[in-house]
């Protein structure tokens, strides 16, 4: 069986109780690693070698940093299949989805290797005097993580903090550390520095907590659940510690009735099921235009039909089974919610019969019609492999559902009229619109939540800028 180590001070070590967890294979229950398990002094250890670690790696050159994200983005994806592998096997992804996971970490680390070279600040002159304005890494950050995609969105995190001069620990969540663990592993091995970037393992409740509350962390960079996410902000608070919080989200897809029916179905359906809809992005609530309902509704369910479930690991597979029973029941609960105040299920709402899936989470991509705001599937994040369906018969209307939610993380409009597209795009509360997309993900581009999706920015100059403090030297002539 897989052995999963932490990495404190460039060194590959157990926790201090030397005890070991064993993660299991979703699809089947099957043990697959064996996870040294850490405690609060582990992550006090990492945070200490992170501490002593920074002075020097903020003093090395920017070029040197950039050759070193690019010598560990080249390792990742030597590594890719092995981590892809991992990464299915411990919390099920389709292993197509797994490898386009990994590679695109890759992506990230080579993006912010480029983009802390241009770090670029301000002159100011007046008559007597000259300011600079300079940028400097914050000092250690802890990087939390959730298990729905382990490695792309610690990239997103480590890429930027290395490439901007600080050093980190980085705590992957226990359902899912392993092939986290080994993308750290394999950044390392392009020859950072010990310390520069650590990583533990552990309960959020015990080493999570010390990486927010000690006062060594100068940051915490956190992705996960908006409970999770506000305690973080306040624990923060006491230290006044600088936060950016990726939580979780309700994105709405508005189909409008000039739009390509064909493109808009196709985005629904890899949207709403793809990693079981496990995904912060995820297309949750669906709001169609009366005019097109039918047509519309008929082609997501026709292609929802199409998608192969199975075994993750097989390479023809679209969609393996859910992460934990816990994940599967919340799904069938919220289904059952929406039947009950009168939803109509036009197919799935159940785990697949047969063999193959007796031990694993398995749940059918399930389609519902007939659903209204009253139901928790359009209220609370499901995280799980549903597309809800409910007309709309104007633009207000439309704007005015889509809005209605505590989140703002993304949302997405099928239209063929431009005008429709901006007028909507600008009033829709989200931190990423996506017109007739599937996908609102692009490095060079920011990423975040408003409303109870979060605070601060991930990806582009500005995820750079997230790690980085201000200073003003004026200059006396
Ligand atoms: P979670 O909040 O339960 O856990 C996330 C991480 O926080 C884990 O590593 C966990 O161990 C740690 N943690 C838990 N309690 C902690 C504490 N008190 N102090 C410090 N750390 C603590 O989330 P999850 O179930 O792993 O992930 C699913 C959630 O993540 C969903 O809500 C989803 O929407 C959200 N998410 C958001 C984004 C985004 O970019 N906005 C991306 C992916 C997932």
């Amino acid at each position: 069986m897989y052995r999963s180590m932490m990495l404190i001070n460039g060194k590959r070590v157990g926790g201090a109780s030397g005890r070991f967890d064993v993660i299991h294979n979703p699809a089947n229950q099957e043990p697959v690693a064996e996870v040294a398990i850490g405690e609060v002094i582990d992550a006090v250890k990492a945070l200490e070698a992170a501490q002593c670690a920074f002075p020097g790696w903020a003093s090395v050159s920017p070029k040197r940093r950039c050759d070193l994200l690019h010598d560990a983005a080249e390792i990742v994806r030597e590594r890719a299949d092995r981590i892809a592998e991992l990464l299915t096997v411990e919390m099920g992804k389709a292993i197509r989805d797994s490898r386009r996971e990994v590679l695109s970490a890759a992506d990230s680390l080579d993006y912010f290797a480029e983009e802390g070279l241009r770090n670029i600040g301000d002159w100011i002159s007046t008559a007597e005097t000259r300011s600079i304005v300079t940028k400097q890494p914050v000092g250690v950050i802890s990087l939390i993580t959730p298990w729905n995609y382990p490695v792309e969105l610690l990239a997103w995190k480590a890429g930027p903090a290395i490439a901007a001069g600080c050093t980190a620990v980085a705590k992957p969540s226990s359902l899912a550390p392993v092939a986290a663990t080994e993308f750290v592993m394999a950044i390392n091995d392009a020859g950072l520095p010990p310390g520069v970037l650590n990583i533990v393992h552990g309960s959020g409740e015990t080493v999570g907590a010390e990486l927010v509350t000690n006062p060594i962390s100068r940051k915490i960079s956190f992705t996960g659940e908006t409970s999770t996410g506000r305690w973080i902000m306040e624990a923060a608070a006491r230290h006044l510690k600088r936060v950016s919080l990726e939580l979780g989200g309700h994105a709405p897809m508005i189909v409008f009735d000039d739009a390509d029916i064909d493109a808009a179905a196709s985005a629904c359906v890899r949207r709403a099921f793809g990693n079981m809809g496990q995904v912060c992005i995820s297309v949750n609530r669906v709001y169609v235009a009366d005019e097109i309902a039918e047509d519309f509704t008929e082609k997501v369910v026709r292609r929802t039909l199409g998608l192969r479930i199975g075994d993750p690991l097989d390479p023809e597979v679209d969609l393996g089974p859910m992460v934990s029973e816990a994940q599967r029941r919340k799904t069938r609960e919220h289904i059952e919610d929406a039947v009950q105040k009168g939803a109509n299920i036009l197919c799935g709402g159940r785990a697949p019969e047969g063999d193959l899936f007796a031990k694993g989470y398995y749940f059918l991509p399930t389609v519902l019609a007939d659903v209204d705001h009253r139901m928790r599937i359009m209220r609370e994040e499901t995280f799980g492999p549903v597309a809800p369906i409910m007309q709309f018969s104007d633009d207000e209307e439309a704007v005015r559902l889509a809005n209605d939610t505590e989140y703002g993380l993304a949302a997405y409009i099928y239209t063929n009229s431009l005008r429709r597209a901006i007028r909507t795009a600008e009033r829709l509360e989200a931190g990423s619109v996506g017109v007739n997309v599937g996908s609102i993900i692009d490095h060079h581009a920011p990423f975040g939540g408003w409303k109870q999706s979060g605070i601060g920015r991930e990806l582009s100059h500005r995820g750079l800028d997230e790690y980085m403090e201000i200073k003003h030297i004026r200059l006396g002539l």
